[in-house]
């Protein structure tokens, strides 16, 4: 299968089935801890870049193949490899995957494009969205997520703020801390100031404990995350 992946069980999201808007590593940021690789080439466009049908056609025949494992998933979970958002019929895709299963709909998003009221509204309809937010400076932003010239973080947080009012699941804000980059307290307290404008339902602080695309980046120590997680108050959870 090419875009179908998993099921994956996961502490938060139980056993869930991914889908992946893209065939090759589609992103506009190279996140220092991204666990695909560095982005070659970073991309700002939006498009079609993959067959949404053939997205339905993989789904609908996982589906037939797999009865068993398929009444134990939790989450259909939209992400990949790389940045869902960037595909244009994104909306479109959860249409069709509501029309032909009852699962709930999760999407994890870097966030970058949240500023496009088009994107927020094709994102309403499902039950779940993740996005990430790691820095809330902007030279932190330029040295964990690498954005494309075109990324801009004050349209992000506008975007965040603008979701909540706007969407009415649950959204799960996450958090990559990253040692000595974005961990410092300072900089936790500004970030907290922002997150009470989004107000997500939860805050999910991680570390990096896989490979990631550069040898130098260090996770944040259990002591450290558990001082962060006080500060950010009792929405945040360390996952
Ligand atoms: S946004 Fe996600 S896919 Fe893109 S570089 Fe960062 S971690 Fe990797």
């Amino acid at each position: 299968m090419k875009y179908i992946y998993g099921p994956i069980k996961s502490r938060r999201l139980g056993l869930s089935l991914g889908l992946s808007l893209s065939s090759d590593k589609t992103c506009n940021l190279d996140c220092v801890y991204c666990q695909w690789g560095k982005t070659e080439k970073k991309v700002f466009q939006r498009n079609k870049y993959v067959n949404i049908d053939e997205i339905i056609k993989e789904l609908e025949s996982w589906l037939d193949e797999n009865f068993k494992k398929a009444k134990k998933l939790k989450f259909l979970t939209i992400s990949g490899l790389g940045e869902p958002t960037l595909h244009t019929q994104i909306g479109e895709l959860i249409n069709r995957v509501r029309k032909i299963t009852n699962y709930k709909i999760a999407v994890i998003t870097n966030s970058t494009l949240l500023g496009d009221p088009f994107v927020r509204k094709a994102l309403l309809d499902v039950d779940l969205i993740v996005p990430s937010l790691d820095a809330v400076d902007e030279k932190i932003f330029k040295q964990v997520d690498r954005p494309h010239a075109d990324v801009n973080l004050n349209e992000i947080i506008a975007g965040l703020i603008a979701l909540r009012k706007e969407f009415h699941g649950k959204i799960w804000l996450e958090i990559m801390l990253i040692s000595g980059v974005n961990d410092d307290i300072r900089h936790i307290k500004k970030l907290k100031k922002i997150i009470q404008l989004i107000s997500p339902d939860r805050i999910q602080l991680n570390s990096p404990v896989r490979a990631t695309t550069e040898k130098d980046v260090l996770p944040v120590g259990k002591t450290k995350l558990e001082k962060i997680k006080k500060i950010l108050g009792n929405k945040a959870e360390i996952i």
